[in-house]
């Protein structure tokens, strides 16, 4: 089934997991950016429920030790895709979802302001699953026929020194030749990330 935006920036086929930590996008502004992000919660845990709590402000902060302080962690993403290639929807693609934080992109501050937010479920140190990277390619296909998307970005990417994911076990040339009909651009180089190209 192909995926499709209804008019609403909501995906038809996803979960949807509304979550009150979005609010307007600037006027004027395209959305331009994909920024690719990973998340675990427990860290190192690929089950439960615990991200869209994280997402939702529903965190039981006496539901593990690390949790302390996460209920008061105001965020989220527009989406979500899970180690099996659940997919779920937070945000509107058209509302501004809080992701990217203190962020830096060719020039521009505030990337949420005009990207599109994806977190994959996973860390640093187990690979991505073959069903994330084909729900994470068709998502991007989906999302760049609805938006003018140009650019793809990592959030290390964006906020080097603070932010490590997606992480050295993200794939970027498997993404990209599974994405090369969108002719999105990745403007950095993998070893000078603090550099972009473009
Ligand atoms: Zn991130």
């Amino acid at each position: 089934m192909a995926m499709c935006f209804g008019d609403d920036g909501w995906l038809s086929t996803a979960r949807r997991v509304p979550s009150p930590n979005h609010d307007l996008r600037p006027d004027g502004l395209a959305v331009d950016l994909l920024v690719i992000h990973y998340i675990s919660l427990p860290a190192g845990h690929f089950s439960g429920d615990m991200i869209e709590r994280l997402f939702t402000n529903r965190i039981d902060p006496h539901a593990h030790p690390s949790f302390q302080g996460l209920e008061a962690l105001k965020v989220s993403a527009h989406f979500l895709i899970r180690r099996h290639g659940e997919l779920l929807q937070f945000v509107s693609g058209d509302a501004r979802a809080w992701h990217a934080g203190v962020s830096h992109f060719l020039g521009r501050d505030r990337c949420n302001d005009f990207s599109i937010g994806i977190e994959l479920e996973g860390n640093a140190t187990r690979p991505f699953t073959s069903a994330q990277y084909r729900i994470l390619a068709r998502l991007t296909r989906a999302l760049a026929r609805r938006w003018p998307l140009r650019y793809v970005a990592g959030h290390s990417d964006i906020a080097p020194g603070r932010k490590e994911d997606p992480g050295p076990l993200f794939d970027w040339n498997r993404y990209e030749q599974m994405t090369v009909s969108c002719g999105l651009h990745r403007p950095f180089a993998a070893d000078t990330r603090t550099n972009p190209q473009a």
